[in-house]
């Protein structure tokens, strides 16, 4: 069913061999972009080296501590001698405890062999399109998008195609959108729910309409990415692969980063077709291996657990969030509707482009809006072009509520100074 190893790698690299230099780097390289995300964490840690008192809201990362049962797990394996290598696809206890999530969150069905762990989300990613995704293969990704998803199809010599959502269906890809975008030439649609950057959530009813419009077209693969499904203010998370009739074409993309604040012991997981994982596993076998044998051990603690600790910082978030709509307020030509999900908003500023800052440089767009308050306000927000959507800005509120309140008064005030 699946096409494994499309193409190889140095096909994809077509360079003059006669007259190259000993630094000449790939021409893969060229096809994808450093992630805007990370280049404003790098930009504002700059800043910060520099003595510069800068409030960051550009992060995708929860601000609070790892549960103490699950570092507790970790430090035990350390003690326990977790130290070897590990299976490629990860420990069969912890695939065993993913198949236990599925199930008691999502009411899904999954085998050990369905199942894969990995270096975060990221990597699950990066594997399912390398293993779909062929040269020229189209690949539906509605915007506003992570920006990792357009950059790995790209990669992989995808063709990616985007599908503007607007912010009146609250950035949401509608059923016959997505019939439209859809070609014999597609492989794969790819979307999360709830949304990065937008916090959008896909009910139940909106899925179902996707659905139907994907059971007519066999061909076209699906891959739903829910790492935020923790971080929903809506009360119902629904996986697309709920419906038995598309579960065997969807690969459901989550891990323990947002949900559990567990960004950096670099976990994620992903559940599919055993075909596809069977894929995935010679891709990540040759690419990096099993991930680190604590972090799954630490894996293992968080997904059989009690979720107390994640309910307490969804309630945080929501906290945030309302203080966050409050701020929005009081800020004129900045627009958004509440997030239902996720950490972030993200308002449409457009209506400051063309204006001038007090030093007479023109806001053209969301980048130069972005730098100007980076430069003037000492605050880091990304810049709506990285997620496919130029006329917003996404800010973050994964921060201290304190540190929400300067950085959006910080905001108001240089935006306020242009004209
Ligand atoms: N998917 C989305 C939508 C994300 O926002 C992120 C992280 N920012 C990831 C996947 C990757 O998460 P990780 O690799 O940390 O598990």
């Amino acid at each position: 069913m699946f096409r494994i190893f499309p193409h190889s790698f140095s096909s994809m690299i077509n360079k003059d061999l006669t007259n190259f230099t000993a630094m000449q780097l790939s021409t893969l390289l060229q096809k994808f972009n450093e992630p805007e995300t990370l280049k404003m964490a790098k930009l504002s840690r700059q800043m910060r080296a520099e003595g510069k008192d800068i409030t960051d809201l550009s992060l995708g990362e929860p601000d609070f501590d790892t549960p103490d049962h699950i570092k507790d797990a970790a430090k035990k394996a350390i003690d326990d001698n977790f130290s070897h290598y590990t299976p490629v696809a990860g420990f069969l206890d912890l695939r065993q405890a993913v198949c236990h999530k599925f199930k008691r969150d999502n009411g899904l069905d999954y085998r050990p062999e369905q199942v894969m762990v990995s270096t975060g989300a990221k990597q699950c990613i990066a594997n399912t399109v390398l293993s779909i995704v062929d040269q020229g293969d189209e690949v539906i990704i509605p915007t506003p998008y992570w920006v990792t998803y357009s950059e790995i199809v790209r990669l992989a010599g995808g063709k990616v195609r985007l599908v503007k959502t607007s912010m009146e269906n609250g950035f949401k890809i509608t059923a016959q959108e997505l019939e439209n975008a859809i070609t014999p030439a597609t492989r794969l649609f790819m979307f999360s729910s709830p949304c990065n950057p937008t916090g959008a959530v896909y009910t139940k009813d909106e899925l179902e309409a996707l659905k139907n419009v994907l059971m007519n077209h066999p061909h076209v693969m699906i891959m739903s990415d829910e790492i935020y499904e923790y971080i929903n203010f809506t009360g119902t998370h629904t996986s697309i692969a709920s419906f038995p009739e598309l579960k065997e074409r969807v690969v459901v993309i989550n891990g323990l980063s947002k949900g559990f604040a567990m960004t950096g012991w670099r976990i994620g997981f992903m559940a599919g077709p055993e075909e596809l994982i069977r894929a995935c596993d010679k891709i990540q076998g040759q690419f990096t291996s099993g991930t680190n044998a604590v972090a799954q051990r630490a894996a293992l603690a968080a997904l059989t657990g009690d979720l107390s600790s994640v309910n307490l910082m969804l309630s945080e978030f929501e906290k945030r969030k309302d203080r966050v709509m409050e701020l929005i307020e009081g800020i004129p030509d900045m627009h958004c509707a509440p997030p239902p999900g996720a950490f972030y908003v993200f308002p449409n500023i457009s209506g400051y482009f063309g204006r001038k800052t007090p030093k007479g440089e023109l806001i053209a767009d969301s980048d130069s809006l972005c730098m100007y308050l980076l430069n003037e306000a000492h605050v880091t927000v990304v810049t709506g072009s990285a997620f496919g959507e130029p006329d917003c800005i996404r800010i973050s509120f994964a921060n201290s509520l304190a540190n929400i309140e300067k950085g959006f008064e910080r905001i108001r005030k240089a935006l306020l100074q242009l004209n």
